[in-house]
């Protein structure tokens, strides 16, 4: 399965301090972790707690002209990226490294894709290969071969292909075959028809035709392909499903033998054998779009498929071609993101060689800031969170005994992963020289490409990593039962080593118990404790379930999103499901320990409610609405100030820590006050 579960799709400050290794359990003097200036008092927090907890932070903070968002996630992101550039600067200064070595490789692919100067020279010479070969592009056959091809190298054209374990044999990795090939967030962005849609869309056709006329072509021809581009992609977007039908695990698993794909499309097996795939049988998570484009393919003149692979070479490498081609991108992601400015080069591209070569510079970052006391108080974190996930499950009053048992053996089998992993991967074979971003660009994507071909067929490496160590995020892989919390979100505002328990649970507890919970989401309830996709609760406790979550479902789709768009509740299910849970959860353990079994206050705050406002403090975040707007269409997460109010008005102890009373906005009746786990 390619998804995995994350705290926040899309996020970034502060400074690691360990003058503290051992947990004291209570805020050492000095600087409360909690930031007591950014409650507005003059919010009741039984009427909005989010607004009450951050108001005044809100108020007072302006969003930076390069970002879409800003706040706990992006301020640590933002320091995070300063440190990656002081390690990066460092190594790129020098030409004396050993060649293969990982300082050698972070370095140069830094230097080359800072090398702003050398980029504009070069113009479009290092993408003029391909485009050259899509251009001799003479029927479909030869298509096939190109976009089997482009994928080896940086690019996805019209499928999403990628290898990982196999759903329902979660030991052994299979070739996975998914929709793909839009330029747009989703399906939903060709169809709607609000007016921000529709200004979207031109804005997308308006940077295709300056994409193309900045190739040289004539106004008139840019202006025709573009058209034909968005049409072809609006027949892609019709045979694609949305967001909201691709959290059906058991519809996205369809293993079909490869014989039988190539007869109702003739030319797969061949097309396969040039991706490199070589299996009997592989995953389609979409059938019938594969069926469409098939047909699509064989009904589209030649050249608009041509038009439209040249398109998105140009558009994947845009940030790494002359600076006309970064803007036009630039200017169109405005759209989507609303930044004003673009963010610096450094940060971008620093971002980049954390994406291509995120463990060789995750090594650098890890002996640097990540120090080993911290991986040790996580880990025992996760330990005290998953003990007491164990009681609330024998506790539950809503679902039997045998699915009780085996939902508890999946909790045990759950293995923990904390900072960086166990072995690093070898980028030895990879050649990264100092004077050419894009082909550098090719042998990483290239060296990836290859990783997984190779494990087609071939045991599962469960010590693999999908975050790279600087990552200020966290994640559940469902068919490796694992949680995964890299070293980039153990720092504060997340986790204050000599913090007390409350800011602690409350903090970094919640995002362990949430991605604990998303084992056991709508979608990860459907894997069993070895990860594999398979049914083991009774069938009245799956419908108890499904009940429950309904009621989830109905009360984020009451919120609202930006403007008059609602929260979509069936697409937000999982997460807000992880949230609610993994609050109750990390609460309960804060319980257990001396703090939250006493009263005693600090900085005027009980223990209890120094819990909720951390929880609260690590969601403070303003969003622009273009983004906000676009994450309500495509991001599984709800806003911040609907996660916070959403869960916590699902809580008994938040109502007795805040003395909340029914005629509050904060308070939700018992009827329909959510608990699962
Ligand atoms: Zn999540």
């Amino acid at each position: 399965m390619k998804w995995s579960l994350s705290f926040l799709i899309s996020v970034s400050v502060l400074f690691f301090s360990c003058q503290h290794p051992a947990g004291s359990g209570k805020a050492t003097g000095g600087t409360d972790p909690l930031d007591l200036s950014s409650h507005d008092t003059s919010v009741r927090p039984q009427s909005n707690f989010f607004l009450y907890a951050n108001g005044a932070w809100l108020k007072r903070t302006v969003i930076p002209p390069s970002q879409s968002s800003w706040g706990s996630f992006s301020t640590l992101r933002d320091s995070i990226s300063a440190r990656l550039y002081r390690i990066l600067d460092s190594i790129s200064r020098s030409t004396s490294s050993v060649k293969g070595s990982i300082a050698q490789q972070a370095g140069d692919l830094f230097y080359s894709a800072m090398d702003s100067a050398g980029i504009e020279r070069r113009g479009l010479m290092p993408v003029r290969p391909e485009l050259d070969s899509i251009g001799n592009i003479k029927n479909t056959a030869d298509l096939m071969n190109e976009i089997a091809a482009e994928y080896k190298v940086n690019h996805g054209p019209f499928i999403s292909f990628y290898v990982s374990a196999d759903d329902k044999n979660s030991t052994l990795n299979a070739a996975h075959f998914d929709q793909g090939g839009l330029g747009l967030p989703n399906r939903d962005f060709y169809f709607k028809k609000d007016s921000a849609s529709v200004k979207i869309r031109k804005g997308y056709t308006d940077y295709i035709r300056q994409i193309f006329t900045l190739t040289g072509d004539h106004p008139a021809e840019a202006d025709k392909k573009a058209m034909a581009i968005m049409e072809l992609e609006t027949a892609l977007a019709k045979i694609s499903k949305g967001p909201v039908a691709l959290r059906d695990p058991l519809a996205n698993y369809n293993k079909e033998s490869v014989a039988s794909l190539n007869k109702t499309m003739p030319g797969f097996k061949n097309f396969l054998k040039n991706l490199g795939v070589n299996a009997d049988t592989v995953l389609m998570g979409q059938p019938a779009f594969y069926r469409g484009l098939y047909a699509l393919i064989r009904k589209t003149p030649l050249q608009t498929l041509k038009t439209y692979l040249c398109f998105h070479v140009l558009n994947d490498d845009a940030d790494y071609l002359p600076h006309d081609f970064v803007n036009a991108k630039f200017e169109f992601n405005k759209l989507l993101n609303g930044q004003t400015q673009m963010r610096e080069r450094w940060k971008r591209m620093g971002s980049m060689v954390d994406q291509q070569l995120g463990d060789a510079i995750g090594q650098l970052y890890v002996q640097q800031y990540f120090p080993p006391e911290a991986k040790q108080r996580i880990n025992e974190m996760v330990d005290n969170i998953l003990t007491t996930y164990g009681e609330r499950i024998r506790q539950l009053d809503w679902m039997s005994d045998s699915t009780k048992q085996k939902a508890l053996v999946k909790l045990q089998a759950i293995v923990k992963k904390v900072g960086y992993p166990d072995k690093w991967k070898d980028y030895s074979s990879v050649t990264i020289a100092r004077d050419n971003i894009i082909s550098n660009l090719k042998a990483t994507t290239h060296y990836a490409y290859l990783r997984d071909i190779h494990k087609i067929g071939k045991p599962v490496d469960r010590s693999e990593w999908y975050m790279t160590p600087p990552t200020v995020n966290a994640y559940y892989n469902p068919t490796a039962n694992d949680v995964n919390f890299p070293a980039g979100i153990l720092q504060p505002p997340f986790y204050f080593i000599s913090g007390d328990d409350a800011v602690n649970y409350g903090a970094i507890g919640i995002g362990i118990g949430h991605e604990i919970t998303h084992g056991f989401d709508d979608q990860g309830r459907q894997f069993d404790a070895d990860g594999n996709l398979k049914e083991w609760w009774t069938a009245e406790d799956a419908r108890k379930f499904k009940a429950r979550a309904q009621k989830i479902i109905d009360q984020y789709n009451g919120y609202i999103a930006v403007d008059t768009l609602h929260v979509n509740g069936d697409l937000t299910q999982g997460e807000n499901i992880a949230d609610n849970g993994g609050t109750a959860i990390a609460y309960a353990a804060f319980k257990k320990t001396a703090q939250g079994k006493g009263d005693e206050k600090i900085d005027g705050l009980t223990p209890d409610q120094r819990f909720f406002l951390a929880g609260a403090q690590i969601w403070r975040t303003k969003n622009r609405p273009e983004y906000q707007r676009t994450l309500a269409l495509s991001d599984p997460h709800s806003p911040p100030m609907w996660r916070i109010n959403g869960m916590f008005s699902n809580m008994p102890a938040f109502y007795k820590a805040f003395h909340v009373e029914p005629t509050d906005s904060m308070y939700r009746p018992d009827s329909l006050r959510v608990k699962i786990w």
